[in-house]
C-alpha cells in the first residue's frame, strides 16, 4: 500500500457529501500529504457539487463502485450513522483503512461488529472524535500533564445551547437516541481524555422540545477511582449569550484549578492564590465559518493525526477499539436513565490505567 512511502500523497475517497463533509473536504485540502481523489454521495448532485467545489477528479453515487474503481489508501466516512456499518465493512473487505464519523454506530452490537471486521482484516479504523482535538481542550490537557493543578479530583464539562441544530441536521429530530448518541459520545470521550476510565455513572435525560423523538437534555455524574466528573449537555437551553458550539471546562486538583471559559478563555488558578489567564488561539482558515471555527480547527487536527497514524508516526487516540469504551458508556447512560440506577462498566484490568 506504500503508506510509509513519503514520496507520494495518500489517496483518500470521501463518502458522504452533506453538511459536515464541507469541513472534512476543506481539511483534507489543508494537508499536503493527502490527495483528495474521489467523493461519493448516494445523492448524485451532492457528489458532483462537492467534486466541483473541491477540484476532486472523480465522483460516485455508489460507494462500493468507488472502492472498486479507485486505488485508495484510506476512506473517510462522513455519512449519517445507519450507513456507517455497511460502509466500514465494505472498506474492511477490501483492506482499505477507514476514518469514520461519530457515532460509529447507534447500536453497540453494530459498533462491535465493525471493530471486529477491521481487526480481522488487519485494517486500521479510527473514529472521527474531534472534540478532544480542539485547541482549548489540548491546552487544558497539557496543563494537567505538567502537573499544574496537582492531582485532579473534580471535573465539569458543559455544552449547552438553544441553537436550532435541527435546521441543518433534520435527521436528528427523528432519532429516538438523540443527544447522548450525538453529543454524549463527544462528552464521554472528553471525560475519558481528562480522567481515564470511569468505574460507574448515573444519568438523567429529558425531552424538552416537544417536536422531536429523542432526549435533548442529559446530565451525567461519572465516578472515577479518585475523581468525580459531571457532564451536562443540552440542545434546549436558553442563555444571555448562546455559546454554541463551545464547551466549558472546569477541573479542580489538589494544587489548583483549570478552566476553559466562554470564548476559549483559559485560566489557571494556583493554590498560592495566583491566577493566570490567556485566550487559547484558534487557527482560522479562509473557509472557516463562525461560530464553528473551533470545530473546524479540530477537524484539521484530527485528520492530520490520522495521516500521522497511517505514516506510522502516531497511534490513533480514538481507534475503533478505544471508541467501543465510549459507546459502552453511552449505552450505560441510556440504561441508567431508563432504570434510575447506577451503571458500572464491566471490570477490565486495563480500564483504570491512566492514559
Ligand atoms: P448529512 O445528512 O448532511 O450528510 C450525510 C450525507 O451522506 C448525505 O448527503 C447522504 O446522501 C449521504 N449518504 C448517506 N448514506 C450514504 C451511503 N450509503 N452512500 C453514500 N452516501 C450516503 O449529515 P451530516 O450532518 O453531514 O452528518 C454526517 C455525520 O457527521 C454524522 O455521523 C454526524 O454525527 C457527524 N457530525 C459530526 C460532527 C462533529 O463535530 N464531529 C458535527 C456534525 C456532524
Amino acid at each position: 500500500m506504500g503508506m510509509g512511502d513519503r514520496e507520494r500523497p495518500l489517496r483518500v475517497g470521501v463518502i458522504g457529501c452533506g453538511w459536515f463533509a464541507y469541513n472534512h473536504l476543506h481539511a483534507w485540502r489543508e494537508i499536503p500529504e493527502v490527495a483528495l481523489v474521489a467523493v461519493c454521495d448516494r445523492d448524485a448532485e451532492r457528489a458532483r457539487d462537492a467534486a466541483e467545489a473541491h477540484g476532486v477528479p472523480m465522483w460516485y453515487e455508489d460507494a462500493e463502485a468507488m472502492l472498486d474503481a479507485e486505488r485508495l489508501d484510506f476512506v473517510d466516512v462522513v455519512t449519517t450513522p445507519p450507513s456507517h456499518r455497511p460502509l466500514v465493512e465494505a472498506a474492511a473487505r477490501r483492506g482499505i483503512p477507514v476514518i469514520c464519523q461519530k457515532p460509529l454506530a447507534i447500536a453497540l452490537d453494530d459498533a462491535r461488529a465493525m471493530v471486529a471486521a477491521c481487526r480481522d482484516a488487519g485494517v486500521p479504523l479510527m473514529v472521527h472524535e474531534n472534540f478532544r482535538w480542539q485547541p482549548p481542550m489540548r491546552a487544558a490537557r497539557r496543563l494537567l500533564d505538567e502537573g499544574a493543578v496537582g492531582r485532579p479530583f473534580f471535573g465539569r464539562i458543559s455544552w449547552r445551547t438553544a441553537r436550532d441544530v435541527f435546521a441543518v441536521q433534520p435527521y436528528l429530530a427523528e432519532e429516538a437516541h438523540l443527544i447522548l448518541a450525538d453529543i454524549g459520545v463527544h462528552m464521554l470521550d472528553l471525560a475519558r481524555f481528562f480522567f481515564g476510565e470511569p468505574r460507574a455513572l448515573v444519568c438523567q435525560t429529558l425531552r424538552v422540545r416537544p417536536t422531536i423523538k429523542g432526549e435533548d437534555v442529559a446530565t451525567l455524574l461519572l465516578e472515577f477511582d479518585d475523581a468525580s466528573c459531571i457532564l451536562d449537555f443540552s440542545y434546549s437551553s436558553h442563555a444571555p449569550e448562546d455559546l454554541y458550539p463551545q464547551q466549558l471546562l472546569h477541573i479542580e486538583g489538589t494544587e489548583g484549578a483549570v478552566d476553559i471559559g466562554p470564548h476559549y478563555r483559559l485560566s489557571l488558578a494556583r493554590a498560592d492564590g495566583t491566577v493566570e489567564e490567556r485566550d487559547v488561539p484558534l487557527h482560522r482558515y479562509p473557509w472557516s465559518t463562525p461560530p464553528i471555527e473551533v470545530a473546524q480547527d479540530s477537524v484539521v487536527a484530527i485528520q492530520r493525526h490520522w495521516v500521522a497514524c497511517l505514516r506510522g508516526e502516531q497511534t490513533p487516540e480514538t481507534s475503533g477499539e478505544d471508541n467501543l469504551r465510549t459507546l459502552e458508556l453511552v449505552d450505560g447512560a441510556y440504561a441508567s436513565a431508563a432504570s434510575g440506577t447506577i451503571y458500572r462498566p464491566a471490570h477490565d484490568e486495563d480500564a483504570h490505567r491512566p492514559r
